[in-house]
């Protein structure tokens, strides 16, 4: 079963699981809902996750689970990227059974289309590879992506985010070829995960969101990696602040559809 341009956003949504490819991204997050640490999703990978039970206002609650892709232990960072990412989402599906998946975390923005360190985007319109280059009839198609995505207009509003085209790719510096890329699709969020998820969430039939807040500029000259490190913890905050209130509008939403 694969998601459709026709098929319509679920009425209600009662299971929501997050993937985050970095720990500082969504520790923050799983700590604030106070889910339960269930350990590895695999015993021979480092993705693991976290769920509880999230009461809604109304009476109702949520089911929530946040996967991370985990640490690797041979090189001690954030196993980031298009595999760890797409093999976390996948264990988590099966594991938790989500209605909808999200995929949370921070991307380089671009100054030229109105970005600064801490904007939001929502991944709009596509789903973007910029590093797969395969110039073969089909192949280059299926290699830029262009995994659509949907979710209801409002969503902007609860958010207080930007609609935007996201890009993925498994390296964190550009290179010439990225940056015409970028340049044509009119590339919002330049991320490592988001198109890789978003295509595993269709082959389950999910619906998918990519909330993206900006650590660096791609086209600002300070150097990228500093900028991000700088940034990541107080994006991660503000992030956090948005994925509540997605929560809070999912749970007014199934609450007053039950
Ligand atoms: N430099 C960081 C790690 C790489 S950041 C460190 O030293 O800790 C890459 C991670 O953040 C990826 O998960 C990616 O999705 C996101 N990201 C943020 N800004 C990015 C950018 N400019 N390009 C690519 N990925 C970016």
């Amino acid at each position: 079963m694969s998601q459709t341009a026709s098929d319509p956003w679920p009425s209600s949504i009662r299971r929501v699981a997050f993937l985050f490819a970095m720990s500082a991204e969504g520790t923050g997050f799983a700590r604030r809902l106070g889910l339960e640490d269930h350990g590895n999703l695999d015993p021979s990978l480092p993705a693991h996750w976290l769920s509880g039970s999230i009461p809604g206002s109304g009476g109702g609650s949520l089911e929530v689970a946040v996967g991370f892709a985990g640490s690797d232990p041979e090189h001690r960072v954030d196993r980031i990227g298009t595999v760890p990412a797409a093999l976390a989402a996948h264990l988590l599906i099966r594991r938790f059974e989500p209605d909808l998946l999200v995929n949370a975390g921070t991307c380089g923005g671009f100054k030229a289309r109105g970005a600064a360190v801490g904007s939001i985007y929502l991944g709009s319109r596509a789903f973007l590879f910029h590093d797969h280059r395969i110039p073969l009839p089909g192949f280059d198609a299926f290699g830029v992506g262009r995994i659509e995505a949907r979710y209801p207009e409002e969503l902007l509003e609860v958010l207080d985010a930007e609609p935007g085209v996201v890009s993925t790719g498994d390296s964190f510096t550009p290179c010439a070829e990225d940056l015409e890329f970028f340049a044509a699709e009119g590339v919002h969020a330049k991320e490592m995960e988001a198109a890789a998820i978003a295509r595993l969430a269709r082959d389950h039939g999910l619906p998918f969101l990519a909330v993206k807040a900006v650590t660096d500029l791609v086209d600002h000259p300070e150097p990228e990696h500093e900028a991000f490190l700088r940034n990541l913890d107080r994006v991660s905050g503000a992030l956090e602040e948005r994925l509540v209130r997605l929560l809070g509008w999912l749970e007014t939403r199934s609450e007053s559809r039950a």
